[in-house]
């Protein structure tokens, strides 16, 4: 962990929702992030829907039921907060996740983690 970094924390200029159904940020240094809405929409950080996890670490999701609420994974708004976050508004009506820059960067930083992951021994 970096303590310096948080001096310059790059900042979203742009917002775009794809026909893909992705979220693309570009950012003020240049760089691109497209998130999946399953997945922005999953990484929602309220209390609600995060608990304690730990974004680096393996993910500890609150047991819940496994059914996917109508409109859960549809997008309607992102909402400004101040300069330094997005309020997200969903299909089914929650709307308390707020998404801070740095949380957004978070994510990327774990969704790239992810995708660039060794498969995991026990599966070959
Ligand atoms: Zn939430």
């Amino acid at each position: 962990m970096t303590a310096a970094r948080s001096a310059a924390v790059p900042q979203p200029s742009s917002f775009k929702l794809e026909e893909n159904r992705e979220l693309r940020i570009a950012w003020s240094d240049g760089h691109i992030t497209r998130f999946p809405l399953q997945i922005f929409r999953d990484e929602c950080p309220c209390a609600e829907c995060s608990g304690e996890s730990d974004i680096f670490g393996e993910v500890k999701m609150p047991v819940q039921l496994p059914i996917a609420r109508p409109g859960k994974y549809d997008l309607k708004s992102l909402t400004p907060i101040g300069n330094y976050a997005v309020a997200a508004v969903w299909g089914d009506g929650h709307d308390s996740g707020i998404y801070s820059w740095e949380y957004l960067l978070r994510m990327e930083s774990k969704q790239a983690a992810a995708a660039n992951a060794p498969t995991d021994p026990a599966d070959n």
